[in-house]
């Protein structure tokens, strides 16, 4: 066993690996969820003529989009999807409607109040946090979003430009104040995506930029209409990512799922390992320490086997069952790894937080002489690869796990292979 001394640089490894595994995440999202849109938005800027045929449905595409977008949102309880398409096909309305000669001339006192209100709402939105559609906040949202045009259209009936507010409406109306608009909204993002990391942000900075470009692109009605569709299409792709999130991604781990595995199960060939890990002695571990010091120790496991090298893949088999995928390598070759990973886990110390400990950090915390709880785990683990007489990946499946439940009988805390 080792010290832990010894044991402390391998468990900040073991974090610092998980932490960028976590980050690699990002560019996937980032490239399915925006990069997609931004060359087409790109496209439809430099966009001045259509073939006709096209023109009815190109100037529908924002409306069609929405209608999409706000099904999926109802379904899957998104209430940010759903304001944020809201508030675009409000201001495709707006631009198609009253503010149709602002938009062609690229100047007006409508036009820069939606060139401000619109990247503010959505830095807003972005902010909230999801809930379903029909709940009565949303809808208090989505009124408060509604009512502005009425809003600003009283506002500027008043007259007040003319009298000692004339400097501020003059100011309001310069692209200046919509880019620090974009810029507060852009940094109300990126706060959140700080916080949250998830596929809505990083859309949200797909979509504020496709509303930057429709707003001060001077293109005219079609290209800034084409924009906002953009904006549209961008929130849709990242519902779809994140409804591939909810399926293949097992959201307390943050590894793959069974669905996953399942999938990559199909299509392994050739040489490979499959590893099976399950946690020994779990429910007597949840029983005395509660369920909630359970789900942390599941996550520092997953972080141990995201650690584990020999480019394996991991993934969530169920409860406190884990495997591994080692692709184009054997047992043999495997077995060091696995046997790391064991003792990596054995060694480590999980310190349990108290089910008392506040959910916010009090500003004043008391000091407490008590250091909390450690508890130490153990893993079992079975691995398997293909033999003349098990050629098919189910059958290694099966192998390793009938080499799992040889570990666990031998005594748990072992590797055992065949
Ligand atoms: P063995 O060494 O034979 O594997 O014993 P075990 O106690 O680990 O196995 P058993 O199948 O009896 O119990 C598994 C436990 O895992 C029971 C269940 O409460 C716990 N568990 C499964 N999924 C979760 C989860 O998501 N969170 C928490 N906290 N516990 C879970
Ligand atoms: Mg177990
Ligand atoms: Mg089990």
């Amino acid at each position: 066993m080792c010290s832990s001394a010894q044991t402390r640089p391998r468990n900040s490894a073991i974090l610092k690996q998980g932490l960028e595994v976590r980050l690699k995440n990002l560019p996937g999202r980032i490239t399915i969820a925006t990069a997609v849109s931004l060359p087409a938005a790109g496209w439809i800027t430099g966009l001045t003529e259509l073939p006709s045929a096209y023109l009815p449905f190109a100037e529908r595409a924002t409306e069609f989009l929405a209608i999409f977008s706000i099904i999926l949102a109802w379904r899957f309880r998104r209430s940010r999807i759903f304001l944020a398409a809201m508030t675009l096909a409000l201001a495709n309305q707006l631009i198609r409607g009253p503010l149709t000669v602002e938009i062609s001339t690229g100047f007006g006192p409508g036009l820069a109040a939606l060139a401000i209100l619109l990247p503010l709402n959505l830095g807003l939105i972005g902010l909230f946090r999801d809930r379903s559609v029909v709940k009565v906040s949303t809808l208090i949202c989505l009124a408060a979003i509604f009512i502005q045009p009425a809003l600003v259209s009283w506002v500027l009936s008043l007259g007040l430009s003319e009298n000692r507010f004339g400097r501020w409406f003059d100011l309001a109306q310069t692209p200046q104040a919509s880019l620090l608009a974009f810029l507060i909204a852009t940094v109300f993002t990126l706060v959140a995506l700080t916080l949250r990391r998830g596929v809505f942000e990083i859309g949200m900075l797909g979509v504020l930029t496709c509303c930057a470009l429709a707003m001060h692109g001077d293109r005219g009605l079609l290209s800034a209409t084409l924009l906002l569709a953009a904006a549209q299409l961008v929130l849709l792709l990242g519902l779809v990512e994140d409804s591939h999130k909810l399926a293949f991604l097992d959201e307390l781990t943050e590894l793959p799922a069974r669905r996953a595995f399942n999938e990559a199960l199909r299509s392994l060939t050739g040489t490979y390992a499959i590893a099976m890990v399950d946690i020994d002695h779990f429910k007597r571990f949840n029983d005395r320490y509660g369920h909630q010091a359970g789900d942390q120790a599941l996550r520092m496991v997953a972080d141990s086997l995201r650690a584990t090298g020999g480019r394996t893949k991991a993934y969530r088999y169920g409860g406190e069952e884990f495997a591994l995928i080692f692709s184009g390598q054997s047992v043999a070759s495997a077995r060091p790894h696995l046997e790391d990973l064991r003792r990596a886990i054995a060694d480590r110390k999980f310190s349990i937080r108290s089910p008392e400990r506040p959910q916010k950090k009090p500003d004043r915390p008391k000091k407490s002489k008590k250091t909390p709880p450690q508890a130490k785990l153990t893993v079992s683990i079975g691995v398997a690869g293909p033999t003349a007489d098990r050629s098919e990946s189910g059958e290694v499946l099966r192998a390793a796990d009938r080499s799992l439940y040889r570990a666990k009988r031998s005594g748990r805390n072992r590797l055992v292979g065949s």
